[in-house]
């Protein structure tokens, strides 16, 4: 090149974040090319390095930085112009070693390019279910360890063919370096194809079907018999099943969809995203029974793909992927008995056998397991509702640094998190800590994220309570264990998310979490001083009768708050469908077995209970679910609290709501509470001189609530925080623990 050597400037980079296995080499080499440039770049422990040299260095730094490849996250980057060198052409070169300090991508849905392939009859990829390239794909389910090559792989089985090779070792293409790149000579092999898989969907089958993170149970959405069979099989009465359709313009006669919606349903992490139900006849009524909300997802996989591709009769081109289709399928986890999810092919015959009619398996093994996600969009951004696939092992960024932490949640729905110098890794969905299989789930899932992380914790957290199972694991660690109180810790997840290390003051509310004084805690308005918290108030005690029963019983909640304001001789007469009202109400009398606790969950029971709402419910959360769905206006009952000694008090509230219509009562407690929570906690606020309110906790997943809230805060003049990054839930517990455990002093 004979241009003057004035102009030509040498660049070194350094970049790091999600810079591996995501087709950043190649598109750096296509990138120096279009901009005229020498050099190199390598992959190494820290990310990904480059040297560039021409005259268009500078433009070439910002593209790549501005526009990096879809599936790469850029963290940081360190940018030195260095010394020129004689040097022609650019290259890739080989990786370099040293500490492994860049993550492992997350799962992506199939890319539009793979799609052209997939059903474009010529292409040597048409109709291989396990297609991908470098901008999409399996990762973190297939990968057993960094660095991210083949042999680290569940592909490490498969020897590329002379086709595939020949893609792989291509700069130029979009396969190179796709370490699970395969074509149907040389990849994985589907068990059933699509076009047999479809028919026995269409005759009423209930499928498990292989997938990205595990199996799932499939059957045809609009057949009745078919979901009825399904919820029979795997004894899930009422739960609400996800549904799956093949695009957007799919989605316009099932639910009310937003721009925000739109996005997140559509986006490469392909979501299950919680959506205003419509009324139409389209889908089989017991799939989401009585609720609001109906949970949607798009297609991911391309076996997912060519299942609606089978439907719509092989249509030529691609440009049917946005045309309406009438294909709806059920799609929910193969999790017998709220066990994990099966991802093994022997274990789905010997767990699945019973449930589906057909297993369609393939012999790419799933590492680790991984559910769906579950979104919603709460006031215009997207949040969580359950963290895993395609999220997971996406790092949070913290405020700064803190020594490697292993915390590991509480007891239901429960994550872990690992740290490594200012990220905080949260583990994809666990389950409830009730079952053995689960047990083995979380300690696999610790193991398989150390080891691809490369992390030593110095430190673990756990939740204060002596019996969890993460409790006692914790102490079993042999290094330094620390307990976190489980409101302090929701509340420190806020925190840790947002930065914030100024004193705020923070509403925890959620169903459950032992607190420091050994009660049942779960109605809770605190200070928040990073490591530090005080309980400044909470809601009123309400008692609990027979413990746990209480929480799936809403009625017996109910029974409690007319024995508590000196009604208890009605309860046999309002309760008699029920034979354990009388026993209850003598329980109530002696006051046996009723723990008092300052839980928002059994303050939603108690407003069920009073209301008739689901005396007893089939899982978790559904009575509050169904009173949130009634709900039309909220209404404020304007005496209707009292702050008191601490005390955020609705007894006047509650009082009302007996005798109440389901609907008007819906509306009543809604809008007190909101208008009640804003108010007690902006006076706390003003004492503590602080505008900052964090908000978490379970409940906080009620709509109605969440936003109202967040509504009441803004117009006193405060800046609310809900979590985005970890779900409201004691899923974001772990992000919580590890903040606080990373501060405390030795
Ligand atoms: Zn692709
Ligand atoms: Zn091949
Ligand atoms: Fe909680």
């Amino acid at each position: 090149m004979a241009r003057s050597a004035s102009l030509q400037k040498r660049i070194r980079l350094e970049i790091g974040g999600v810079v591996q296995g995501v087709g950043f080499r190649p598109y750096v080499h296509r990138l120096a090319q279009r901009h005229q440039l020498s050099g190199w770049v390598l992959n190494d422990g820290r990310g990904v390095i480059i040297e560039i040299q021409g005259e268009r260095a500078d433009a070439f730094v910002q593209t790549l930085t501005r526009q990096p490849p879809p599936l790469a996250h850029i963290d940081r980057v360190a940018v030195q112009q260095i010394a020129l060198q004689d040097a022609t052409g650019f290259e890739i070169r080989r990786s370099g070693g040293g500490a492994v300090t860049t993550a492992i991508p997350p799962d992506s849905a199939v890319c539009r390019d793979c799609l052209a392939e997939l059903f474009d009859p010529q292409s040597r990829y048409y109709a291989y279910p396990f297609l991908n390239c470098t901008h999409c794909g399996p990762r973190y389910s297939i990968t057993r360890a960094l660095p991210y090559d083949r042999p680290n792989t569940a592909m490490a089985r498969f020897i590329m063919c002379p086709a595939c090779a020949a893609e792989y070792n291509d700069p130029g293409n979009r396969r190179f370096h796709a370490q699970p790149s395969a074509c149907s000579v040389c990849g994985p092999r589907l068990s059933i194809p699509a076009k047999e898989i479809l028919q026995r969907i269409r005759a009423g089958e209930v499928l498990a079907i292989k997938g990205l993170g595990g199996f799932h149970l499939v059957c045809d959405a609009t057949n009745e018999a078919a979901v009825q069979r399904l919820r029979q099989r795997k004894q899930r009465e009422e739960k609400p099943f996800a549904v799956m359709v093949a695009n957007l313009a799919s989605t316009a006669e099932l639910v009310a969809l937003d721009e925000a919606s739109s996005r997140l349903l559509d986006s490469p992490q392909r979501p299950i995203v919680l959506l205003p139900k419509k009324h139409s006849k389209i889908l089989a009524p017991s799939i989401a029974p009585g609720l609001q909300w109906l949970g949607l997802l798009l297609p991911y996989t391309p076996l997912h793909y060519l299942l609606f591709y089978e439907a719509a009769g092989r249509p030529a081109g691609t440009a049917w992927l946005e045309r309406a289709q009438t294909l709806a399928l059920v799609m929910t986890s193969a999790n017998p008995g709220g066990e994990p999810l099966v991802i093994d092919n022997a274990e789905a015959r010997a767990r699945l056998g019973d449930i589906a009619d057909t297993i369609v398996d393939h012999n790419r093994d799933i590492l680790i397991r991984c559910d769906d996600s579950v979104m919603r969009v709460t006031g215009g951004s997207p949040s969580f509702i359950r963290r895993a696939r395609s999220h997971v092992p996406h790092a949070i960024k913290l405020a700064h640094e803190i020594p490697p932490t292993l915390a590991l949640g509480g007891y239901l729905k429960n994550t872990v998190c690992i740290t490594r110098g200012d990220e905080a890794f949260v583990s994809q969905h666990i389950g409830d800590m009730d079952n053995t299989a689960t047990l083995r789930f979380f300690e696999e899932t610790i193991e398989h994220l150390l080891k691809l992380l490369d992390v030593k914790p110095e430190r673990v957290a756990h939740d204060l309570h002596p019996d969890f199972h993460s409790t006692r694991h914790a102490q079993s660690l042999g290094i330094p264990a620390y307990a976190v109180q489980h409101h302090h810790a929701h509340l420190a997840a806020v925190a840790a998310e947002y930065h914030i290390t100024d004193v705020a003051v923070g509403l925890a509310l959620d169903g459950f979490g032992l607190g420091e004084d050994h009660s049942h805690w779960g109605g809770e308005l605190m200070l928040y001083d990073g490591t530090h918290f005080r309980r400044l108030a909470h809601l009123q005690q309400l008692k609990q009768p027979g413990g746990d029963a209480a929480a799936r019983e809403p009625w017996r909640m109910a029974a409690a708050f007319l024995h508590q304001i000196g009604r208890g001789d009605e309860i046999a007469r309002r309760f008699k469908e029920h034979p354990a009202a009388r026993q209850l109400h003598q329980l109530l009398e002696k006051n046996l077995n009723t723990p008092e606790v300052s839980s928002c969950g059994r303050l939603f029971d108690t407003a069920c209970g009073l209301l008739g709402i689901k005396p007893k419910a089939s899982f978790e959360g559904q009575a509050p679910m169904l009173l949130e769905g009634m709900v039309t206006k909220p209404e404020v009952v304007p005496d209707g609290w009292r702050i008191e000694d601490g005390q955020l008090d609705l007894t006047h509230l509650l009082t009302q709501l007996i005798d109440c219509q389901a609907v008007h009562g819906a509306n009543l407690f809604h809008g007190t509470l909101v208008e009640a929570l804003c108010e007690w906690s902006a006076q706390a606020a003003r004492r503590q001189g602080t505008k900052i309110v964090l908000l978490n906790g379970g409940c906080f997943l009620n709509h109605v609530l969440a936003s109202g809230v967040v509504k009441g805060l803004r117009n006193r003049g405060l800046s609310p925080y809900l979590p985005q990054q970890t779900p409201p839930n004691d899923g974001g517990l772990s992000l919580g623990q590890a903040w606080i455990a990373g501060h405390r002093d030795r």
